[in-house]
């Protein structure tokens, strides 16, 4: 198929390098020409493991333009993939998705082929249908469902493991209006094995929250418990490994830690909540999902505080700045909240992290980015923040540990060893 992907972030050129490996022609559109510029040199835009072979490998078959126009001229089926982060209270700002489905509009007043329209953008119950289909139908002067169809197809892979999570989805989610993007759709995914899911457009749409809001609610139930435990002197690792072995529950996500971060879960939950507001309802767990997470990662700093309760001056390390491993992504990181606060109490942070430290220094100009992470052994103490794998490595012997990620090796041969909920 010809198909064309908007927005060339972690789903969009991550959809457009796996539907290519699929034998597809994929055009990818984005307003940032260095994304542009990079596809169109068989490159990635982004850092993740797998994507710049797949681009190399599929060249021949990818391109990339900032035009929609002339991106939608030749192909059958569009991707909406571009952002949809929060606004300041929460809510979900759609500036992008609407102005995408205006230039989606104007580009198929011009097309005389049926073409479907496919919504990945994580969008509330409802935004496709009522934001997004108007602003195409009123550009284009066309309607939905009889001159182009208009489909959700929520996105559910994980940062740092996305291209395989793309060819090995647990399930498929397809919310569709008409019969020929159905068909479109279960053609273009006919290689998958999976469950596929066909549905209404909203009840596509609302998979994507419960399915983010079930997993946030996982981790801060555990960090709920892991407090708990911490208090008492219980390992709650041990704790969730005995309780995990229970069939009903799944221990996918119950890890205690420092919480959750990343550009979907915190910003997901939270439109959620504004979303059950607007509607009269109270979302009690949803709220409690989203404090116990703004606190865990502070917890840290208490432990820290009990061996040096002076942090003025003191040099602290800090390994791992990602939200997440194998990412250079560090939206809503944990490490923010933390070197902001280090910052506050007037410590000298050297931090390090293998990915993520071009984007972290713009954030944070003023702290030192170590080389290596061993250099940043050398500092008072040293808060263990992202799990990298290489972090398992490391000489931890005499040194002053705070774990937020249950590094193993640090947990058996720091001198003062903490972990944030065991
Ligand atoms: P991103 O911020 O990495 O990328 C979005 C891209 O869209 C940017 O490159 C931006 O320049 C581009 N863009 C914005 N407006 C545009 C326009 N009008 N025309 C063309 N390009 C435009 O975002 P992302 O992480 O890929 O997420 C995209 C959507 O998918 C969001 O709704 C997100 O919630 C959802 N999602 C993300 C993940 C994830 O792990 N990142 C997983 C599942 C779902």
């Amino acid at each position: 198929m010809k198909i064309s992907v908007i927005g060339c972030g972690y789903v969009g050129v991550v959809t457009g390098a796996c539907l290519g490996e699929l034998g597809h022609d994929v055009v990818f559109v984005d307003i940032d020409k260095r994304k542009i510029e990079a596809i169109n040199s068989a490159g990635s835009p982004i850092f993740e493991p797998g994507l710049n072979k797949l681009i190399s490998k599929n060249h021949h078959r990818l391109s990339a333009t900032t035009l929609v126009a002339e991106a939608l001229e030749d192909t059958d089926i569009t991707f909406l993939c571009v952002g949809t982060p929060s606004n300041d209270d929460g809510s979900i700002n759609l500036d992008y998705v609407r102005s995408a489905g205006t230039d989606i509009g104007k580009a198929l007043k011009e097309i005389n082929s049926f073409h479907v329209v496919v919504v990945k953008s994580t969008v509330l119950p409802g935004t496709t249908e009522e934001v997004i289909k108007p602003a195409i139908e009123s550009e284009s002067r066309k309607k939905a469902s009889r001159e182009f169809g208009i489909s959700s197809n929520p996105e559910f892979l994980r940062e740092g493991s996305a291209v395989e999570d793309f060819f090995k989805p647990d399930r498929i989610v397809i919310g569709f209006e008409d019969e020929r993007s159905k068909a479109l759709l279960e053609d273009l995914y006919a290689p998958f094995e999976c469950p596929k899911i066909f549905t209404d457009i909203k009840t596509a749409e609302m998979v994507k929250y419960v399915s983010n809001a079930s997993l946030a609610m996982k981790i801060s139930f555990a960090n709920e418990i892991g407090n708990m435990c911490k208090a008492m002197g219980i390992d709650a690792y041990e704790v969730f490994r005995a309780v995990c072995m229970d069939r009903r529950i799944n221990p996918a996500f119950f890890r205690s830690g420092l919480g959750f971060g990343g550009s979907c879960f915190p910003k997901d939950v939270r439109a959620l909540i504004s979303k059950i507001e607007e509607t009269g309802l109270n979302p009690r767990i949803l709220k409690s999902v989203i404090d116990v997470n703004e606190a865990q990662p502070l917890k840290m700093i208490e432990l820290l505080k009990k061996h040096l309760p002076n942090l003025k001056g003191a040099k602290i390390g800090v390994l791992g700045l990602a939200f997440k491993p194998d990412t250079e992504d560090i939206r809503e990181s944990r490490a923010i909240v933390l070197v902001k606060r280090l910052i506050e109490e007037e410590a000298d942070v050297i931090s390090y992290d293998p990915a993520a430290k071009d984007n972290f220094r713009a954030l944070f100009p003023g702290i030192s980015y170590a080389k290596t992470a061993d250099d940043v052994l050398e500092a008072d103490a040293v808060l263990i923040v992202t799990e990298w794998k290489e972090f398992e490595d490391l000489d931890y012997r005499e040194k002053l540990v705070i774990d937020g990620r249950r590094i193993e090796r640090a947990r058996r041969d720091a001198a003062v060893y903490e972990g944030v909920c065991w």
